[in-house]
């Protein structure tokens, strides 16, 4: 059949499917297409092909000697998607028909849809490309916002300027969801005050079926037609109104596309409201009494929280909940205060707010922290849910997050792990047999390869610093620093994640003139990259961005110093692959996991972190740098001061001496070593092949069996 596509058919439809997104070869076809027009679309093939229609195309594709690259990378999607031979017709049998429904408010697949903030975002973006490689049978569910998160830039005096476009849904690989009958789907929740309606969108992942809800449809009135816009913004009510309709509406969807899920993965507790709906459908349909429909619905659930940080958990007032909750709590049977009393550690207390991470934990018997270490918090954090039992003995269990391996690595290192790991190496990334043949790789040839890895990451922010102060209109002098900014000899640190205050992005720089010392040292310089968005209601993260840019602009670290704006998935890319070192300080133990230090290792780059998160397990003596000796302190400005200065010595006093001391091919032999030490013992650990199958072993088979051993109920 394929044999009768044309090349443009063909493009068109590996262009509907995000598979693409880790396929280097295909992301070089659709770039060699039209370099310039590549970038400015922010990577997306379906805006990319409305400029070249057929006529214009075939000709191009011609010139380049592309069609038989196009047959073949079109017969290997073909053949992806229809495989049969996965690990999941292995492990997942369970699963059978009945797929786990993956519920999270954000998801982080490609820069082209900026539908993510952040961490949160890219790791359900992950799940979900694994679970596709794996064959896991997984659908997920969110919300479709139009304006997405904000695109950042800054102004002239370096604050944070947040501006929102809208999506075009014709330039995006999204179609309308069809029912069995073939029919585009509308759902509604009702709400005291009214009633809430919501399309759903279809995008494909691989294998995987991602449904995202708007609420961007005629029945609406006004003011919800702009529910779905946005992320994380509006105030409380616009929240609770997102997370209706993300939890309980997109349980609705599912029902109306045909799909029972065997599995609720509540992906943080913005989708909490999942499992009522749940109850209602089992009451409704199968005339369970509430406390069976409960049972059979907490069984069923799986929950993973993400964060220590008390702002990162979603607390509303009673009568919000009892506006928007109330209808359907009605339904089953439940009063005002037993709604409430779901959503509270103590039910009886009138004046507990209602919390959506306790609503989670009452409603899934399987929930899990992030990592090792934050397990350990979060037994600590949520004892009081359980007040018999000892804080170890608390039912959180966890399973670390990870990265997925395709979408991360760079296609140089690809091409050394393909030639040195065994064949089937990416089938079996999780597997640490696959990676200990790593060591094979030449010193000379894997520093080559991240010479030039750094050499593209510093013209991107060669080129980016230009745009940004043409932008920002800043002096004629600091524009033209721009193209020679960052030394490609240079020890080079890259720090980018979101600017929350518990991150400390500026932490290195505490001690300003040790810092600056350290920076312009002559013989052995050091420079920074850094990247970050602040949220919008976020005064202090602003703050602290508004001074790295100063720094950026001091005559001393011009060039030394640099910040790239908006930072997306596409930046994180360029930094992680390029980067020696990757610095990771945030206020321990408030960094549940991290994962963009995995992504790093990935490319040979060399984590140096507090021993929070991920790095606490991660970190063995010899496989990067640790800040600190994973203690805390209860008072922040003792543990800020302590962490900074465990982060200059060993910058100073491990480092840089390790990175600059090089032997007679001007190689930096110890260094290197280093670096095979850390893909060696890290990829596999870290990758979200091994996390999927954890929570396909641990969480998603028990849960769908109905095993009730692992997890006692809270209730
Ligand atoms: C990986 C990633 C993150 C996560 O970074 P942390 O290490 O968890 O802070 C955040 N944002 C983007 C765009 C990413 O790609």
């Amino acid at each position: 059949m394929s044999e009768q596509l044309s090349a443009y058919d063909k493009l068109s439809r590996l262009a509907q499917n995000y598979w693409w997104s880790w396929q280097p070869e295909i992301g070089h076809i659709f770039r060699s297409i039209d370099p310039q027009l590549w970038r400015k679309t922010d990577h997306n093939p379906v805006k990319l092909l409305k400029h070249y229609p057929p006529e214009k195309l075939e000709p191009r594709l011609r010139e380049l000697v592309l069609h038989s690259s196009i047959n073949r990378y079109y017969r290997k999607c073909q053949e992806y998607l229809a495989s049969d031979e996965t690990w999941g017709d292995t492990h997942a049998t369970l699963l059978g028909h009945q797929p786990v429904a993956y519920f999270s408010a954000e998801f982080g697949l490609h820069e082209s849809l900026p539908i993510y903030s952040g961490g949160l975002g890219v790791l359900a973006g992950d799940h979900l490309k694994s679970a596709s490689d794996l064959g896991v049978p997984l659908v997920a569910v969110g919300l479709f916002y139009d304006e997405g998160y904000f695109t950042q830039s800054a102004d002239e005096e370096g604050w944070q300027q947040e501006h929102y476009t809208r999506l075009d849904v014709d330039k995006l690989p999204i179609e309308p969801a069809l029912d069995p009958s073939g029919q585009p789907i509308t759902i509604s929740v009702k709400t005291r005050t009214g009633e809430i309606f919501a399309k759903v969108w279809l995008i494909n992942v691989g294998r995987i079926r991602l449904f995202l809800l708007d609420t961007d449809v005629e029945q609406n009135a006004a003011e919800d037609r702009n529910l779905t816009s946005r992320l994380y913004s509006g105030g409380s009510r616009t929240r609770i109104r997102q997370e209706i309709m993300l939890g309980i509406g997109g349980l609705r969807a599912l029902t109306a596309l045909g799909i029972q899920p065997s599995v609720i993965h509540m992906n943080e507790g913005h989708s909490a409201f999942a499992p009522l709906e749940m109850i209602r459908l089992r009451m409704a349909d199968d005339g369970m009494s509430f406390a069976d429909a409960m049972r059979d619905t907490a069984r069923q659930g799986v929950f993973t929280t993400h964060t220590p940080v008390e702002a990162g958990h979603d607390r509303f007032e009673a009568d919000l909940v009892e506006e928007h909750v109330g209808p359907l709590a009605d339904e089953i049977g439940l009063d005002t205060n037993g709604l409430l009393g779901l959503g509270r550690l103590d039910p009886q207390s009138n004046d507990e707010p209602f919390c959506m991470t306790v609503l989670a934990f009452k409603l899934s018997r399987r929930a899990n922290a992030v990592s090792n270490l934050h397990g350990v918090v979060s037994r600590r954090m949520w004892q009081s849910l359980w007040p018999w039992r000892a804080e170890e003995e608390i039912p959180i269990g966890h399973i670390t997050n990870g990265v997925h391996v395709g979408s991360w690595l760079s296609p140089q290192m690809r091409s050394i792990y393909d030639r040195v790991l065994p064949a089937d190496w990416y089938d079996r990334s999780a597997d640490p047999e696959v990676w200990s043949d790593f060591d094979k790789v030449t010193a000379a040839e894997l520093w080559e390869t991240h010479q030039s890895l750094k050499g593209r990451l510093i013209s991107f922010c060669r080129d980016r610093l230009k745009q940004q102060r043409e932008r920002s209109g800043t002096s004629p002098e600091l524009l033209e620093a721009a193209a020679d900014a960052l030394d490609p000899r240079a020890l080079t640190i890259g720090f980018a994640r979101r600017f929350a205050p518990y991150k400390r992005a500026d932490l290195v720089m505490r001690d300003l003139e040790r810092f600056k010392q350290i920076v312009t040292n002559s013989d052995r310089p050091v420079q920074l990259i850094y990247a970050g968005k602040a949220h919008p209601r976020d005064e202090m993260g602003k703050k602290v961005m508004q001074n790295i840019i100063k720094l950026s602009r001091d005559p001393d670290l011009i060039g030394r110093i640099v910040l790239i704006e908006n930072y997306d998935i596409n930046v994180t890319r360029h930094m992680i692959q390029g980067v020696d070192v990757w610095l990771n300080n945030p206020r321990r133990p408030l960094e549940a996991s991290g994962t963009s230090g995995q992504k790093v290792v990935l490319n040979g780059g060399l984590n140096f972190s507090v021993l929070d998160g991920w790095w606490a397990e991660g970190y063995d003596g010899k496989n990067g740098f640790a800040i600190g000796r994973g203690r805390s302190h209860s008072n922040n400005d003792i543990q800020d001061q302590r962490d900074a200065e465990s982060l200059v010595d060993v910058l100073t006093g491990e480092i840089v001496p390790l990175f600059y001391e090089r032997n007679q091919d001007d190689l930096p032999v110890d260094w290197i070593h280093m670096m095979k030490r850390a893909v060696r013992t890290l990829g596999w650990r870290f990758g979200a092949d091994r996390m999927v199958m954890d929570y396909v072993r641990k969480s998603y088979v028990p849960a769908a069996g109905g095993l009730s051993s692992e997890m006692p109920p809270v209730l």
